[in-house]
C-alpha cells in the first residue's frame, strides 16, 4: 500500500526500511508531522503514519478522507493523537501499536528514579569538570520506599513488579482494572487519592483521557506527601505544569523526572539548540537543579523500533487485504481508555 509517514526521523525511517523488507509497501517519508499545515501531503495516501505529537482533530481528519485516506496507523500505543469519533464518523480506520516494549519504558522509568534520587547527572557533570567533591550529592535509597503506581497496564506493571520484588519498595497501585498478579506479589491497590496522598514517589503510567488529565494538580500536591517525588514517563498532561513548578519553588516537590510534558509538541523531536525557546514555563522548568527532564525517550530501543515498525506494517497489509484489523482502536469509552 501506498503509505504517508509524517514526523520521521532517521531512526524510523531505518527501521522502517529495514521491517519493509517483508512488506514491499511504498513507502513516503516526511519530516514535518501531520497536521493542518501539513495534511496536503497525504492526498492520495490511502494510508497515512503518524506518531504521537501529529495533530488529527476533526478537521485534518476530513482533508485525509477527502484526499483518500482510510487508514491511519499510530506508531504508538496512545491515541489521544486522533479524534476517534471523528475518524469513525468518516469512516476512517485507526490501528495503533498496542504494545511494543513496555520494557524499554519501564525501565527508562526506573533509569530516571535512580538518577535523580541518586544526583547521576549532576555527579556526571562535575566529574567531567575534575570535580570529586561530594558535597551535595546525597541521595535516597528505593528500598523501603512507598512507591505509587498510576495504572498497572503492560508498563506500569512490570515498574510495579521491579521494585516491589527488585527494590523491595513497598508499592502501591491504582487502577480501574486491578492485576491480581501483582496484588499476589504484594502491591497494594488504593483509591487514586489514598495513593497520591501516601506516596514518597509518584510514578505515572496511565493513559490520558479526561479523567485523568492534571490528576497531579495544586490540590494533590498540597496533599501529597512532603518531599515528593513525581516521575512522568506517561502523557504530558496528566500534570498540570503550572502547579508543578509551584510545587518546587514552595518546596513541597523534592524531585520530578520527566519524558513528556504538556506542551511538547512545539518542542520534542527537534533539535532546537540554536532557538528561542518561547515557552516560558518550560524554560523555568529547566532551571531547576532537581528536575530531569528527557525528549519523549523512553520508548527508545531498538527491540521497541523494530516492533513498532514491524506491527505497524503488518496492520497496513491488513489493511490492504480487507483482513481484520487487530490492532484497531475504536471510540468507544472502554476502548479509548486504553
Ligand atoms: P496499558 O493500556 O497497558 O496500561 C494502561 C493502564 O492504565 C491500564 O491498566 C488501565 O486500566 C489503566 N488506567 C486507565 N485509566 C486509569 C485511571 N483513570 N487511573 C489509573 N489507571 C488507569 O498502557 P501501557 O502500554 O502500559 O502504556 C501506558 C502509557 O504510557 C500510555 O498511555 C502512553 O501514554 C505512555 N507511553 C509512553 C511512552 C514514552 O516513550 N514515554 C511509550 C509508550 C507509552
Amino acid at each position: 500500500m501506498r503509505v504517508a509517514i509524517f514526523g520521521t526521523k532517521s531512526y524510523d525511517r531505518q527501521f522502517m526500511d529495514a521491517a519493509n523488507t517483508g512488506f514491499g509497501h511504498q513507502l513516503t517519508y516526511h519530516q514535518p508531522r501531520l497536521d493542518a499545515d501539513t495534511v496536503a501531503l497525504a492526498a492520495g495516501y490511502p494510508a497515512v503514519c503518524v506518531f504521537v505529537n501529529d495533530v488529527l482533530d476533526a478537521a485534518v481528519l476530513g482533508t485525509l478522507h477527502a484526499g483518500g485516506t482510510r487508514l491511519v496507523a499510530l506508531r504508538c500505543a496512545g491515541t489521544n493523537a486522533v479524534d476517534l469519533h471523528a475518524a469513525e464518523k468518516l469512516g476512517i480506520a485507526v490501528v495503533r501499536v498496542p504494545a511494543y516494549s513496555p520494557h524499554a519504558v519501564s525501565e527508562f522509568t526506573i533509569g530516571l528514579m535512580l538518577a535523580l534520587e541518586r544526583n547521576i547527572p549532576r555527579a556526571w557533570a562535575r566529574v567531567r569538570d575534575n570535580n570529586f567533591a561530594l558535597d551535595g550529592l546525597v541521595g535516597r535509597n528505593l528500598h523501603g520506599r512507598t512507591i505509587g503506581v498510576v495504572g498497572t497496564g503492560q508498563i506500569g506493571g512490570l515498574v510495579a513488579r521491579a521494585l516491589a520484588l527488585g527494590f523491595g519498595c513497598a508499592v502501591l497501585a491504582s487502577d480501574p482494572a486491578p492485576d491480581p498478579a501483582l496484588a499476589a506479589i504484594g502491591v497494594r491497590y488504593v483509591p487514586r487519592e489514598t495513593l497520591l496522598r501516601e506516596a514518597d514517589i509518584i510514578t505515572l503510567h496511565c493513559p490520558l483521557t479526561p479523567d485523568t488529565r492534571h490528576l497531579i494538580n495544586a490540590r494533590t500536591i498540597a496533599d501529597a506527601r512532603p518531599r515528593l517525588f513525581i516521575v512522568n514517563t506517561s502523557r504530558g498532561a496528566l500534570i498540570d505544569t503550572s502547579a508543578l513548578i509551584s510545587g518546587l519553588k514552595s518546596r513541597r516537590i523534592a524531585a520530578v523526572a520527566l519524558d513528556v510534558y504538556e506542551q511538547e509538541a512545539d518542542l520534542f523531536f527537534e533539535d532546537l539548540s540554536a532557538e528561542i525557546i518561547d515557552d516560558d514555563v518550560f524554560q523555568r522548568l529547566l532551571t531547576f537543579p532537581n528536575v530531569l527532564i528527557t525528549g519523549h525517550q523512553a520508548f527508545l530501543t531498538e527491540e521497541a523500533l523494530t516492533a513498532i515498525a514491524e506491527t505497524t506494517l503488518a496492520s497496513i497489509a491488513d489493511a490492504e487485504r480487507g483482513h481484520p484489523l487487530a490492532n484497531a482502536v475504536s471510540a468507544k469509552p472502554s476502548a479509548l481508555k486504553q
